[in-house]
């Protein structure tokens, strides 16, 4: 093994398969892994399996699809009134996950540090020890996933790179508000050599009164932020891993360097396929956002059932419970005995946590799920209610 392996082997396997295999063995209803147990829309698969017939089944330029990005400048404009050139300021990539990859592994320099909010998804930290860059971790404040202003600023210094920025935020269902967004816009004025990536993968599964909105868009903004995203949560097909990163051209130049030599190109079939409906997104997301309404409220009230306590989410299909009040202080424990022996799976959420100790008793729910299965995963974990 190498020295840049060997920086990954602290993260062992990813919590997800760890989960999403107890959950198959115990045959668990498995609310751990973060994708649904349904399919996207029909319509795409059609216009999947014209693609697979009629072509492009070549490569696809590495930058993306052209229509796609064409597509993509359009949705941009249209949500956030930002404009991007489809041809230097767009990149098609094999998911988000490689996108945040590629960001990570086109902008840092061994030495350079990136400020990551606990809890945190788990490809960041990985992603940067990849690129040999430090994570520097800020804790959200519980019980309600708050900055701490002061204490951010006080981790920006000369090796600061960037700061990533994940909204709606998976695990704990954060969505940054307008005011959070204009004073990460205020600090970037006081730290002209601090780069902003975005993660807003679950841009399009967010409650009211909590609204999207890309910190790229505030005054000042556009110029020195990544915005990262993909449509495996917005059209339920998470195995399709066709992500996008918008960045100004100087920036997108050094994620297409790497973007180039990690995968070339994503599917090209299911780019054009994507590049047809894009059209039908705007009519298509406003469904998506009241059926994970349903889910989300559903979810919830099973939990109160159970008498576990719970803070609903502003967004992303994901809930936290911190459950030692109910007497369970380790949630890596906790979670094995409720797959093994109640047969519902979740994710014990220190594991996204890097500050020891931090994240304990905290556990995530992943409500993509059927209502049939979520009441099931309800039904199961009742024995936890305390008489
Ligand atoms: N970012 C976050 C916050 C996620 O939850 C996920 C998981 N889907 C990803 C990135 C990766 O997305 P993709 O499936 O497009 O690779
Ligand atoms: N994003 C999904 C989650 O948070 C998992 C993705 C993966 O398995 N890598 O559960």
């Amino acid at each position: 093994m190498n020295q840049v392996a060997e920086r990954l082997v602290p993260f062992g396997e990813s919590i997800f398969s760890t989960m999403s295999r107890l959950a198959v063995e115990h045959k668990a209803v498995n609310l751990s892994q973060g994708f649904p147990d349904f399919d996207g829309p029909d319509w795409l698969k059609e216009a999947a399996v014209r693609a697979v017939q009629s072509g492009p089944n070549q490569y696809a330029p590495s930058p993306g699809n052209p229509l796609l990005r064409q597509k993509l400048s359009q949705k941009m404009q249209r949500e956030s009134g930002l404009q991007y050139n489809p041809d230097t300021e767009i990149t098609v990539c094999s998911g988000a996950t490689e996108g945040i990859a590629a960001v990570l592994l086109g902008l840092l320099n061994p030495g350079d540090e990136v400020i990551l909010f606990e809890p945190f998804y788990d490809s960041y930290p990985a992603c940067v020890a990849l690129a040999g860059a430090t994570a520097r971790y800020l804790p959200f404040q519980l019980p309600d996933f708050m900055v701490d202003w002061a204490a951010l600023e006080k981790l920006i210094n000369a090796r600061t790179r960037a700061i990533l920025v994940n909204t709606p935020g998976n695990p704990c269902g954060k969505v940054f508000s307008l005011e959070e967004l204009a004073q990460l816009a205020q600090l970037a004025e006081r730290h002209p050599h601090v780069l902003f990536i975005t993660d807003e993968v679950y841009e399009h599964i967010v409650f009211a009164p909590a609204r999207h909105a890309c910190l790229a868009a505030q005054p000042g903004m556009r110029e020195r932020t990544l915005v990262i995203s993909s449509f495996s949560k917005t059209l339920s097909m998470t195995g399709w891993k066709i992500g996008y990163v918008f960045a100004p051209a100087h920036l997108t130049a050094a994620v297409r360097a790497s973007h180039q030599f990690l995968t070339f190109c994503s599917v090209s079939p299911l780019q054009a396929a994507m590049a047809e409906v894009m059209d039908r997104l705007p009519a298509y997301v406003e469904e998506l956002a009241g059926e994970y309404l349903q889910r989300r409220d559903l979810w919830c009230s099973l939990l109160e059932e159970a008498g576990i306590p719970y803070r609903v989410p502003q967004g992303s299909y994901f809930v936290i419970s911190d459950v030692r009040s109910l007497g369970h202080q380790d949630d890596v424990q906790f979670c094995r005995w409720i797959t093994q022996e109640l047969g519902v799976a979740a994710i014990p959420a220190s594991a996204f946590y890097h500050t020891p100790g931090a994240g304990q008793g905290l556990v995530r729910w992943a409500f993509c799920k059927g209502l049939d299965t979520l009441r099931e995963g309800g039904k199961r974990l009742l024995p936890l209610r305390k008489s």
